[in-house]
């Protein structure tokens, strides 16, 4: 018979919380409301008519892959990945009954590794797509991104080496999903090439959408308490920066945030330093500790703060997703 040692007292204390804080920030909480993504992917695969392939790379922009695909595995035919590591780690395929196609470059050009894990790898070279010809390789085809992608001239080879019935592109033009249909034109092939930004372009559809970003919109809301509030006593900070008064929230840097807009108390208002844990934030003469600091959620989109930083919505998402503490509601 096993013996089983009980963990002390001590251990047991630890134990969770040191877990909890090796993972996620404990004050940054993000709220993931699952019912939104499903309906938002309910509506996306109405319009389009044709299957969806959810793409849940980067642990579903940073919401915990395997939640989301739980919650949204009947309306998908199947999910992309980057890597196959990300769907190998968490047995992705077995777990959804779904085929997983990984979108990046092969991490591997053994074909049986792709088989027993039920993933479709990428080829963009005749290489590749010979040596994986038994994984029924995907072949990426170049429209103009000019990266892991198969150029024209070669086209032709790689198709025939690998036995290849999918074409796709990283696309975000109509010009890319019209280049795939030409590619395939009188070939027996699955193509596609649509994400977020083509879900509108019905042209752009041809046999499946891969939706990312757009499954997610309006489902995400990150905030944090406010942990201190002062009336400021002159210039505050690394920065010395001015104001009436500031409030401190204990999430920076290392949690994806940077200057901009946040909402307190419903209030626009903005992260006026941060620093690698920590930041500042302005506040009003009512504002006090405990209160809410909005940094993503209804009244401020990915898209509005990504303007504001000067980057994408995308990495807005996963910026302030990462390393935060996860809630989900249905
Ligand atoms: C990330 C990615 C997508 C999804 O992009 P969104 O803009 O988030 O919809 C689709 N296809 C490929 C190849 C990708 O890498």
């Amino acid at each position: 018979m096993m013996m089983q040692r009980r963990a002390s007292a001590r251990e047991s204390a630890l134990r969770p919380w040191i877990e909890r804080d090796a993972a996620h920030n404990r004050h940054l909480v993000v709220t993931v409301d699952l019912g939104r993504i499903r309906s938002n992917v309910e509506a996306i695969s109405q319009s389009c008519r044709v299957p969806v392939m959810p793409v849940v790379k980067a642990d579903a922009y940073g919401l915990g892959m395997l939640t989301i695909c739980d919650c949204i595995c009947d309306l998908a035919s199947a999910f992309c990945v980057f890597q196959l590591e990300e769907a190998v780690r968490k047995n992705l395929a077995a777990r959804t009954g779904r085929r997983v196609l990984a979108l990046g470059p092969p991490s591997s050009l053994d074909p049986e590794v792709y088989l027993t894990h039920r993933v479709t790898p990428s080829v963009a070279d005749v290489e590749s797509a010979r040596l994986l010809r038994k994984a029924r390789p995907a072949l990426c085809v170049d429209t103009g991104m000019q990266r892991f992608s198969c150029p024209a001239d070669q086209i032709e080879r790689a198709l025939r080496a690998g036995e290849c019935t999918e074409i796709f592109a990283h696309g975000t033009r109509k010009e890319h999903a019209a280049r795939v249909a030409e590619v395939a034109h009188g070939r027996d092939a699955f193509r596609h090439v649509a994400a977020s930004a083509l879900l509108l372009e019905p042209d752009s559809h041809l046999d499946a959408v891969r939706p990312g970003l757009a499954m997610y919109e309006g489902a995400v809301e990150a905030a944090i308490p406010l942990h201190e509030v002062h009336r400021s006593a002159g210039p505050a900070g690394y920065s010395e920066f001015e104001g009436p008064y500031h409030g401190v929230i204990l999430a920076g840097y290392a949690q994806g945030l940077r200057k901009g807009p946040c909402l307190i108390n419903g209030r626009l208002s903005r992260i006026v330093e941060v620093g690698m844990q920590s930041a500042y934030v302005s506040t009003a003469a009512q504002d006090r500790p405990g209160d809410k600091v909005m940094l993503l959620g209804h009244e401020l989109t990915a898209s509005t703060v990504a303007a504001a930083w000067g980057t994408s919505p995308h990495e807005v998402l996963i910026s302030l997703t990462r390393e935060a503490s996860r809630v989900y509601r249905y």
